[in-house]
């Protein structure tokens, strides 16, 4: 299957039924599952056995999906967490505990900035913020002898950065700790983070992939590339005996597949964010018209963008796909069939005008969403970046008076016109 162009593993990826099975990917609307004999059972539960047992680990409909997006972005083993906060949590703390620190981006979305500076902080996990656009000796700076990994977005939510990931990998690799990348703003169809080094991939699935705005829900992807085994002391969760188990060690036992078998078999048994199989199955639908609402995302936004930088009420717009961005040749390398629907824009009349503006869209709706097949619109000053104080906010690359519109797949024409009644 994974031979397929990326338009055939949307439609057909992950879910393949055998003779007289459903076509369509069934939900497997079950929490538990059965067995004929006891010994199977106990198989299970030592890991000697692979096979569903209870939902909150695996389920086929879950598993199904997981295994389209990993297709999709070309790794070796995915799984699905209840949201995309889940994913990264999952992904950070699969190889980092009390007394570790990581590098992470200044960039990133709101809420992982919090996951990591305020939440991980409190699990004794330190991290050091590094500006994106950094360069290979200043990163270098940032690590410490317990360094685990590198953290950050291929395109950042609201900032826009284009992430030079092969710097980003180069370093970390250096240093010898996997990057992991968040790739929710460009999708697998726009980008494949694995392609430029990055070793871990995750998304929320809640934008685009699922694009309809109707489950939340987060993917992690293991390139399969980072050979774990080398540094038994860095990762021992990984590489030595797992007690609750009965000592296995997944380097050993799993191979390639370490790093996601104890994300699922250990993470997801301990701390259970997993998705229900009927947001998977809507998860599903979404990926197969992925590649189709990218395309036209991308246009949408290309347009939106280049209306704006001519609109002599408006201060600057930040697009990767502006010539004037200056993440232009970075996404012409990284994302050269588009970067995403997300354009970013302030007004001459700053902070106080982007309020003002915001009441008078009509098509375009306020809403905390990105990535949504409708337009939408935020100001995240006021809304998902509320907690920062203004030099977070700075750093963050988040300017006061910015306002984030994600460009949605309605008539370009009307989306134009709405924005052109708004800034009258
Ligand atoms: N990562 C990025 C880049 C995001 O934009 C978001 C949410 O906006 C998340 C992670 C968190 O995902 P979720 O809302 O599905 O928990």
């Amino acid at each position: 299957m994974s031979e397929y162009g990326k338009e055939t593993l949307c439609i057909q990826g992950g879910w393949q039924p055998k003779n007289g099975e459903p076509r369509v990917l069934p939900i497997f609307q079950s929490t538990t599952f059965k067995y004929e004999s006891s010994e199977q059972m106990a198989k299970l539960f030592d890991l000697e056995d692979t096979g569903y047992f209870y939902s909150r680990l695996q389920n086929p409909t879950s598993d199904a999906v997981a295994d389209k997006i990993c297709k999709l972005e070309g790794g070796i083993a995915a799984m699905l967490t209840s949201s995309g906060q889940a994913a990264n949590y999952y992904a950070i703390f699969n190889i980092c505990e009390a007394g570790d620190h990581l590098v992470v981006s200044s960039t990133i979305y709101g809420g992982s900035h919090n996951l990591i500076t305020v939440t991980m902080k409190k699990m004794g996990i330190q991290c050091t913020v590094v500006d994106p656009n950094a360069s290979e000796e200043e990163l270098h700076k940032a690590f410490r002898n317990n360094t685990k990994l590198v953290f950050a977005e291929t395109i950042a939510n609201p900032a826009l950065v284009v992430l030079d990931i092969e710097k980003f990998s180069k370093v970390a690799h250096e240093h010898q700790v996997p990057l992991i990348i968040d790739n929710t703003f460009a999708t697998p169809i726009n980008c494949n983070p694995f392609r430029f080094g990055a070793d871990i991939v995750t998304h929320s699935t809640t934008k685009y992939m699922d694009g309809h705005g109707i489950s939340i829900g987060g993917a992690i992807v293991d390139s399969g590339n980072f050979d774990w085994s080398l540094y038994p002391d860095k990762y021992p969760g990984l590489c030595q005996k797992d007690e609750s188990y009965h000592g296995i060690i997944y380097t050993e036992k799993f191979g390639k597949a370490a790093y996601i078998t104890k994300a699922t078999v250990q993470l997801m048994r301990d701390l259970g964010s997993c998705i229900s199989p009927q947001n998977a199955f809507l998860l599903n639908v979404g990926l197969e018209t992925l590649h189709l609402r990218m395309q036209r995302h991308c246009e949408n936004a290309q347009r939106v963008a280049e209306y704006l930088e001519n609109h002599p009420s408006v201060a600057w717009v930040n697009h990767p796909g502006l010539k004037s961005s200056p993440y232009y040749e970075l996404s012409k390398k990284y994302l050269p069939n588009g970067s995403c629907g997300v354009v970013s824009f302030g007004l001459k009349s700053g902070r106080e005008g982007a309020a003002k503006v915001m009441d008078r869209f009509s098509l375009i709706s306020i809403v905390t969403h990105v990535a949504d097949a409708r337009t939408s619109v935020l100001h995240p000053a006021s809304h998902t970046h509320r907690q920062m104080s203004d030099e977070q906010l700075k750093e963050a690359g988040v300017a006061a008076d910015l306002i984030r519109l994600s460009v949605g797949i309605e008539g370009i024409e009307d989306i134009l016109q709405d924005l052109e009644n708004a800034l009258k």
